[in-house]
């Protein structure tokens, strides 16, 4: 055990973050307690499309820390097998995609009769298209559970309907949270708290630029069987869970009546029937909005708060893909004291510093 095993430690959200990041300290003998304001996968983990998409256009200031995004789930597999990865591979073909990525290692660039083999139900392949074997996605609400549930195994505590309305402090130190039921002592506090964590870092006198970023998710009752992996094309973004129900994500447009989530899942339906032959029925089952938290420049937050003492701050978009890569990483901080190379760029410090100096 690291030498801060034994460190109490509040984790703010059980998110997709916040259970990975309990699982990982908790098995490093924290003594942990989740405080969730809902009910465990409440937020937008509970409307992801759930693919674990190492895939970035342009230069990625954390291609490190997203390299080891899919090791850390064949880790976290091994020891949690609940979590149901589904490693299908992901086709991809837009033409930014192929031409951004095309000539990566990593990806193979595949013919016509190639995604045709792969996808036999693709009524109009394209030339080319991206394929990456080893991504996968999982139903990111199941693998949340799972993941308390396990963090709960090894003595986690989780308390669900308290949202925390303020912190304790002493000495420009963070000592615990209050909660409507009154206030728990912490030597960490780790805000995991998805959107909720711009409100909560307010309440620290820190400002942090995260918005609220919203995006469409739709799920079909279709007839299983239609597709074996994930298809991210100009027309849909799809997927088939393993009860067979198709998944969807679409860009928000806007809020006026034809953009509505359901009426834009009626023009997705179509889209997918245009795409995939042997559809005979496709039903949305349900199409909503959600807000994924997103750092002003698209880089995670992950690291110490400065300028006040035991408080973590853990955010980013895509927080499926990186949870299990953060959660181990961020348990190696903070209780074993070993910083990540990986992490380097993710630290609040640039926003405060850029603040600061204006
Ligand atoms: C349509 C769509 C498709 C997506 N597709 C992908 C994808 O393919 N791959 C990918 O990696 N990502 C994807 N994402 C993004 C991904 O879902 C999120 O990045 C991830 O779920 C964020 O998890 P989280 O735990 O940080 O946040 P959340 O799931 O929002 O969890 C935060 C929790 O904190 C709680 N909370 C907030 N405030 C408080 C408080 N004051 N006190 C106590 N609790 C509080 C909330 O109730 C919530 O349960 C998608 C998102 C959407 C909407």
């Amino acid at each position: 055990m690291g030498k801060g095993a034994n460190k109490r430690i509040v984790v703010i959200g059980a998110g997709i973050v916040g259970a990975s990041l309990a699982y990982h300290l908790a098995a490093k003998g924290a003594q942990v307690t989740v405080i969730e304001a809902g009910e465990i996968a409440s937020g937008v983990t509970g409307r992801s499309f759930a693919w674990i998409n190492t895939t970035h256009l342009g230069h990625d200031p954390i291609a490190l820390l997203r390299g080891t995004a899919i090791d850390a789930y064949h880790r976290l597999e091994t020891q949690l097998p609940a979590l149901n990865i589904r490693w299908t591979g992901a086709l991809s073909y837009s033409a930014d995609v192929i031409k951004a990525c095309g000539a990566s290692a990593s990806v193979s660039l595949l013919s016509r009769a190639e995604i045709q083999r792969l996808e036999p139900n693709l009524k109009h392949p394209t030339q080319q298209a991206l394929y990456k074997a080893e991504e996968g996605a999982l139903d990111a609400v199941q693998a949340t559970h799972v993941l308390i549930a396990a963090a709960q195994a090894l003595g986690a505590k989780l308390l669900t309907q308290t949202p925390v309305s303020g912190f304790t402090t002493h000495n420009a130190t963070v000592t615990g949270v209050e909660t409507a039921t009154g206030s728990i002592a912490a030597d960490t506090v780790i805000l995991a708290a998805g959107t909720g964590i711009r409100a909560l870092a307010a309440m620290l006198n820190i400002s942090l630029p995260l918005a609220a970023s919203p995006a469409l998710f739709i799920r079909y009752k279709a007839q299983a069987d239609l597709i074996n992996g994930i298809i991210s094309s100009p027309a849909m973004e799809v997927r088939q869970g393993a009860d067979g129900t198709l998944l969807a994500a679409e860009d928000y447009v806007s809020d006026a009546p034809d953009h509505q989530p359901m009426a834009i899942a009626l023009q997705t339906a179509k889209a997918i029937q245009h795409e995939l032959g042997a559809i005979t029925a496709i039903e949305p089952d349900i199409a909503c909005i959600g807000l994924r938290p997103m750092p002003e420049d698209g880089v995670p937050i992950v690291g110490y708060l400065p300028g006040i003492d035991g408080a973590y701050v853990c955010v980013m978009h895509p927080g499926v893909t990186l949870a299990a890569t953060v959660g181990r990483l961020v348990s190696e901080e903070i209780v074993d004291g070993v910083l990540a190379a990986a992490l380097v760029p993710c630290r609040p410090q640039r926003f405060l510093e850029k603040s600061t100096s204006v």
